[in-house]
């Protein structure tokens, strides 16, 4: 059987939600949707107290491990409250979100920073999940493409083009995140597009092999559209991914897109 170039992945963001027994609960019944290996990828992104225990529970499994955040210190030492990429390896993490916009918003990360955050993922055997999408009013003023070309070629220049060859960018538009109001399948596309051109301009293999997720209140009654998009290669869930049967149904429209 030929083994598709871009598998579509599913990620689920839990973000700061749930206790350990709710996370329990999702991983028991994720774990009987994914119970064979299939054509698409399920990965969860616990908080980084459930990480232990749900990678635990995820052993010889079909879904992967993710962490939603990481340390852009390179090595281990005195940092207090930081988590350091070798740690999210050592308890079963294969990868982790780079750039979230809460993070940026909230948490004042920097493209350089992000950039730094990409790296060392990368240097600890991550797969980084770079996060880049333009607000509300950068959509407005029509500076979509300007804003995520522009949050791409900071983590270009940083770490060359070929670091892409291991890592997935999702594109979320901020303005659709946690708001019910979900981009077009043409608008995403339309961007999933530039995104994959812009790789395209440094290395054409490494474009077309580069998985790009669209993130932004997919739920299973759209995920199936979106999909469909020859550009967007899987999800990136938050809110949808704490509920069981939402992330389910996502899971299903990205194995009938194959
Ligand atoms: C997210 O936070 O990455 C996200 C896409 O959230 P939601 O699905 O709730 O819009």
């Amino acid at each position: 059987m030929a083994v598709a170039k871009r598998p579509p992945l599913i990620a689920g963001n839990w973000k700061m939600h749930g206790t350990l027994n709710d996370s329990a609960e999702l991983v028991s019944m994720f774990k009987k949707v994914v119970a064979e290996p299939r054509d698409a990828q399920m990965l969860l992104c616990p908080p980084f107290t459930h990480l232990m225990a749900v990678g635990k529970w995820l052993k010889e499994s079909n879904i992967l491990l993710g962490a939603q955040n990481l340390s852009h210190q390179p090595s281990l030492g005195a940092y207090t409250g930081e988590v350091h990429g070798s740690m999210l390896k050592d308890v079963g993490c294969s990868f982790v979100i780079i750039g979230h916009s809460e993070r940026r918003q909230f948490y004042g990360e920097t493209d350089d920073l992000v950039a730094q955050k990409f790296q060392v993922a990368q240097a600890a055997g991550l797969i980084p999940i770079l996060c880049v999408g333009e607000t509300l009013e950068q959509h407005q003023k029509g500076k979509t493409e300007s804003v995520v070309v522009g949050q791409m070629m900071a983590v270009l220049k940083m770490a060359g083009v070929a670091a892409f060859s291991d890592a997935v960018i999702a594109y979320e538009p901020v303005w659709a995140i946690g708001t019910g109001r979900t981009a077009t399948p043409s608008q995403a596309q339309k961007v999933h597009a530039l995104i994959r051109a812009t790789i395209g301009e440094h290395d054409a293999t490494i474009s077309s092999d580069l998985r790009i997720l669209y993130g932004g209140s997919v739920k299973g009654d759209n995920a199936r559209e979106l999909l469909s998009m020859d550009d967007i290669d899987g999800g990136l869930v938050g809110g949808a991914s704490l509920k069981a049967e939402e992330f389910a149904a996502i899971f299903q429209a990205a194995l009938v897109r194959k």
